[in-house]
């Protein structure tokens, strides 16, 4: 049987500094674990541009749709903010997620004991904090028509449309009932039924599609009072799954739960593969960071973390991605700090590549 697939698109600014990093880890799980990954690796986003006046050849899309899964680290930078729009870094990454259709975006919120401190709530109601948030990503009001600004008399009308789909509803509910399953079999539900009727629907279809999940306790809550017990007491939740708007704000309020963004990771998972392998793109939260870019002071734990999803979610290895956590969470309770999550007056940063070497060493010390 071939090695699974992988495909590493760095990017921009800290993209490939992080990305170093977690090659780092890949090859470790090739000498020591005898996980060997046929590895790719290509251009996206200002440095694609640079070299082939697109931010994503035709080539590498073919690529991206045809690997077990991509690993992506950041795009943009201010040398690209004057382009032209259809060319800007950011157009790449969203032509993977758009021709790969990556419906279903998972936002963990993971707070290791170690940064509980960095948080802005009190440390009980984040230590230990580990949920996801199922965010719809191809469709509801982002993309819904009609759209646009329009002359109504003699004021200007800006209009948007919620629109969802009984299937884009059903298949968005069935990834977040099979993670609840991989996890504590809890799902909650949200959107605004109270006074949309585009929430009605989704309340009815994920309630349908639970039918079939009967071991998933199921609730559901209107998105507002979502958004408060998050911030309440975010560990009454484990899988929550909601619509494209509410699951930006919600996953971003989520991921400030834990600290810092270089901390975060992502994935964005499509139909499933003739190999019966999701369609999927991992990506840390964070962007290109231009303002540590070169420096050596990026933290690579949202890009090893992103891998660690892959780990999971892709490749079936459930138990490697909890070593590799653990092995996150050790170097962190062991008081390794990147310049990001530094509280201390006076205490040492240490380097983006001291960091991943760290990792690495307590990849070892598992063993
Ligand atoms: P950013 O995430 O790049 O940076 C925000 C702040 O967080 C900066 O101070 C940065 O130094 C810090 N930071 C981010 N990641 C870090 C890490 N791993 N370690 C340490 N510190 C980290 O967001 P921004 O400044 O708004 O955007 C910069 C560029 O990145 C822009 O061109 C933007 O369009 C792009 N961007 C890309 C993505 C993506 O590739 N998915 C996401 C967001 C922004």
């Amino acid at each position: 049987m071939s090695n699974p697939s992988l495909l590493i698109l760095p990017g921009d600014g800290i993209g490939p500094e992080v990305m170093t990093e977690v090659r780092k880890v890949i090859d470790w799980y090739g000498t020591k674990r005898d996980m060997a990954f046929d590895v790719s690796e290509d251009l996206v986003g200002g440095s694609a541009y640079d070299a082939h006046g697109t931010p994503l050849t035709d080539a590498t899309m073919a690529k991206a749709q045809e690997v077990d899964a991509v690993l992506l680290g950041a795009v943009g930078g201010p040398k690209y903010d004057a382009l032209d729009f259809s060319v800007k870094p950011e157009r790449g990454l969203l032509r993977l997620r758009k021709e790969m259709d990556l419906f279903a975006n998972l936002r963990p919120a993971q707070c290791f004991d170690a940064l509980a401190d960095f948080s802005s709530l009190k440390r009980d109601v984040v230590a230990g904090l580990d949920i996801v948030i199922v965010r719809e990503l191809t469709s509801g009001i982002y993309f819904g028509e009609p759209r646009g600004i329009i002359e109504d008399g003699n004021e200007r009308v800006g209009i948007n449309t919620q629109r969802y789909t009984e299937s884009e509803i059903d298949r968005v509910a069935r990834n977040a009932f099979e993670l609840a399953m991989r996890r504590n079999r809890k799902l909650c539900s949200m959107e605004k039924a109270n006074v949309m009727e585009s929430g009605v629907l989704w309340r009815e279809v994920v309630t349908e599609v639970g039918k079939d999940y009967p071991e998933v306790e199921l609730s559901h809550m209107y998105a507002d009072a979502g958004a408060m017990q998050l911030c309440r007491w975010p560990k009454q939740f484990d899988v929550i799954v909601t619509d494209n708007l509410f699951g930006d704000l919600l996953s971003d309020a989520a991921a400030m739960l834990t600290g810092s963004l270089g901390m975060l990771p992502s994935a964005s998972l499509g139909a499933p593969m003739a190999n019966g392998r999701p369609k999927a793109l991992y990506e840390p939260v964070h962007g290109s960071a231009p303002d540590i870019a070169g420096q050596g002071k990026a933290n690579p734990i949202a890009c090893i973390l992103s891998f660690a999803m892959a780990l999971r979610y892709s490749f079936d290895a459930g138990d490697e991605a909890t070593r590799l956590e653990q092995a996150v969470e050790k170097v962190l309770a062991d008081g390794l700090r990147t310049a990001d999550l530094l509280g201390e007056e006076g205490a040492q940063p240490v380097s983006t590549a001291e960091m991943g070497d760290a990792i690495v060493a307590a990849l070892d010390a598992s063993l």
